[in-house]
């Protein structure tokens, strides 16, 4: 599916469920894609891009930073806290915070830069034990600690189980940030990002429908 295909089909779910048009946006997840496919998306005029890997990113965005103007890039991947500083440089957003130790980490080196990317925490809404994110009993708690430590919490993200319909977690990840006073919502992914429109998403991250199958060597 072409880029301009996906762009429609959010304009096309944000009208059908009474959102505002353009209050939902796309973040196309590059990662592991080869380099022409990315450069034909920022030709295209798209310039909201996510990475899962710091290291990936590195050795990627500062070049294509130089010559296309107005790139954001979402870290969308678990950041360890060892990467907490160059992932701070890179990133306009972090989508995953989702401990207390990076939230420390973060809050130190927001000190020491004098700024901070966006950040989001994200919620393991399905109570995966392999996944990351903080469980939804702990996030009014772990997001009040964030507050504490100084951060600004801009947004929640969650990653729904793949054998579950995915509308139920975004509407609990939806009520989650609300009752906490948090506006934006990292939610939808290829295969479900029209129903977390509907559930009020305000960034989608799709990859595979934009770039094509990922091809990892
Ligand atoms: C890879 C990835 C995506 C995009 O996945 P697709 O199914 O290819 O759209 C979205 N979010 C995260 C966190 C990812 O790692």
């Amino acid at each position: 599916m072409a880029l301009s295909d996906i762009l429609q089909k959010i304009r096309d779910e944000e009208a059908r469920t009474g959102r505002a048009p353009g209050s939902t946006r796309l973040v196309a997840v590059s990662k592991v894609q080869p380099l022409e496919r990315v450069i034909d998306v920022l030709d295209q005029g798209h310039r909201l891009f996510g990475e899962n890997k710091v290291q990936e990113a590195a050795g990627k965005w500062p070049d294509l930073r130089d010559r296309y103007d107005g790139i954001e890039l979402h870290l969308v991947g678990p950041l360890q806290t060892n990467k907490a500083r160059q992932a701070m440089e890179l990133f306009d957003a972090i989508e995953t915070i989702d401990r207390p130790k990076l939230a420390r980490t973060i809050a130190r080196l927001k000190e020491e830069l004098g700024h901070c990317p966006k950040l989001f925490v994200q919620v393991n809404t399905g109570e995966e034990e392999q996944k990351a994110g903080v469980l939804p009993a702990d996030a009014d708690a772990f997001i009040a600690e964030c507050r504490d430590l100084g951060l600004e919490i801009d947004g929640l993200m969650c990653i729904p189980p793949v054998d579950e319909e995915p509308s139920l977690h975004f509407a609990l990840l939806a009520k989650i940030a609300a009752r906490n006073g948090i506006d934006d919502l990292s939610m939808g992914m290829s295969g479900d990002f029209e129903k977390a429109v509907a559930q009020g998403a305000t960034y989608v991250r799709v990859g595979s429908a934009i770039f094509g199958e990922r091809v990892y060597d």
